[in-house]
């Protein structure tokens, strides 16, 4: 798919309504709800699609849900790969696959999934424009002026700021002086055809989470023709305690993956990326005068899982949603804009909420890792529940009571167990050989 011809959005064209800086789910998801609702955007992204995005290019199955009048156009457009199994590792090495019948995600090119958004968006009427990179922001009493790197100018009565985790649009808003460390992580991918580097069972994700007791995680995602595969960790404890190149941490998991028979094949590093991942839970604040920020420039990323893409496209249609009504009542304000905030909050607020809880207590305690997994492995349900609400399958909150009675009794029966072999091993002992 080649990009059309750079269309040039100059001042003397006037005031659009809707500008939005990034191509992205978030920015393309955004653009598409709009277009759906008669207001026509313009779309900027500093990048000409396709384009590649580090991402390990999983998401949940959910997204047709979500977004059931997008399923079709993916399913026809993207290669889609259905996970039905996942293998579940714990810090200390014990590891439960669980697995039914519905997929659990869906894995795909973020190459092909970008694309194929930006078309739709175009194809519904946006105006895109790919190839041109703002360079600032400026909030004015009658429109926001975002000017470009070629020398001229946009203006817009709102701006969505979709540009990602190094975007300038939150900053420029004052909504963020910009993520720091503690709020990051830096995570590694590397997407590889699968007759280089082959996965042994393409149904089986696999995630080693709190790989090696360290704060953050592994994974190796099946896709229809490639595998992607990488390791992350919060910014700060790899500055502070790891350093070293991100490749040979990228190049050690994958070796260890291969060990256990998850993977065979060779490491391409020519594949092979770092990003940073926001991974600290949204802006405390997304929305100012004549400004929203969605996807990863507000935020918007599974604390423990890393899960971005899903989140980036709710936020982009929220944003659009809200964007269209303050258009159509002339109030662009920060007072009107709040709606937005509202929406997210009762959407995902507290998903992403308890995403950050439960990435704090593992990442502080692996052992408590290790008895989840150990407690999931003697006990089918409560192992799929954990899979389902991890993979955004299941909320948390209406199974948090089952899920304690479940891990409390498997810890009980493992302790039972512990007991029973450590009775026989000294009864063994003293019986004369
Ligand atoms: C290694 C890694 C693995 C990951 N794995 C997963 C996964 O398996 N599943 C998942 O759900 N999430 C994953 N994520 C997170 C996911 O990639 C992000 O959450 C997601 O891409 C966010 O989408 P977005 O639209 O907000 O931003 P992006 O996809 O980053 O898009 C931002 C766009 O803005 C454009 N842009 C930026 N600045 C400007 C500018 N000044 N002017 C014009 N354009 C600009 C960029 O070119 C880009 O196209 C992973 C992240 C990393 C780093």
């Amino acid at each position: 798919m080649s990009g059309p011809p750079m269309t040039s959005v100059r001042p003397d064209r006037g005031t659009v309504d809707v500008v939005i800086v990034g191509g992205g789910p978030a920015g393309s998801m955004a653009a598409i709800d709009l277009a759906r609702r008669g207001v026509r955007p313009v779309v900027v992204d500093r990048k000409r699609f396709p384009r590649d995005k580090p991402c390990g290019g999983g998401i949940r199955y959910g997204v047709f849900r979500r977004f059931p009048e997008l399923a079709e156009h993916l399913r026809k457009t993207v290669e889609i790969h259905e996970i039905r199994r996942v293998l579940i590792e714990a810090p200390g090495g014990d590891s439960v696959r669980a697995d039914r019948d519905t997929p659990f995600y869906l894995t795909l090119r973020r190459l092909e999934l970008d694309a194929a958004l930006l078309e739709r968006a175009r194809d519904l009427g946006a105006c895109v424009v790919e190839g041109q990179r703002i360079v600032g922001v400026t909030v004015a009493a009658d429109a926001v002026i975002l000017p470009t790197a070629d020398g001229s100018e946009i203006r817009a009565r709102v701006v969505i700021g979709a540009d990602g985790v190094n975007g300038i649009v939150a900053r420029a808003a004052g909504l963020t002086a910009g993520f720091g460390d503690d709020a990051l992580a830096l995570d590694t991918m590397e997407e590889t055809p699968l007759d280089e580097l082959r996965v042994i069972d393409c149904d089986t994700m696999y995630v080693a989470y709190g790989y090696r007791g360290w704060p953050g995680y592994g994974y190796v995602v099946p896709k229809t023709r490639h595998v992607d595969a990488g390791v992350g960790f919060l910014l700060s404890f790899y500055k502070r305690a790891l350093g070293g190149a991100p490749y040979a941490h990228h190049q050690a998991f994958l070796g260890e993956a291969a060990a256990k028979g998850v993977i065979e094949g060779r490491s391409r590093p020519e594949n092979f990326k770092a990003y940073r991942l926001p991974l600290s839970g949204p802006l405390a604040r997304t929305y100012g005068d004549r400004v929203m920020v969605a996807g990863d420039a507000g935020g918007f990323v599974n604390a423990y899982t890393g899960e971005g893409i899903y989140y980036a496209m709710v936020t982009g249609q929220l944003a659009a949603e809200t964007a269209a009504e303050a258009i159509g009542s002339g109030d662009c304000s920060a007072f009107s804009l709040a709606r937005y905030q509202v929406r997210w909050e009762r959407e995902i607020g507290e998903e992403l909420r308890d995403s950050l809880r439960i990435q704090q207590r593992l990442f502080a305690n692996p052992a408590l890792a290790d008895r989840i997994i150990r407690a999931a492995g003697v006990d089918a349900r409560l192992c799929r529940l954990f899979a389902a609400i991890a993979l955004g399958e299941e909320p948390l909150r209406p199974h948090k009571a089952e899920l304690a009675w479940r891990f409390a009794l498997a810890s009980l029966r493992l302790a039972a167990r512990r007991l029973v072999r450590s009775r026989s091993a000294r009864r063994s002992a003293r019986t004369p050989a």
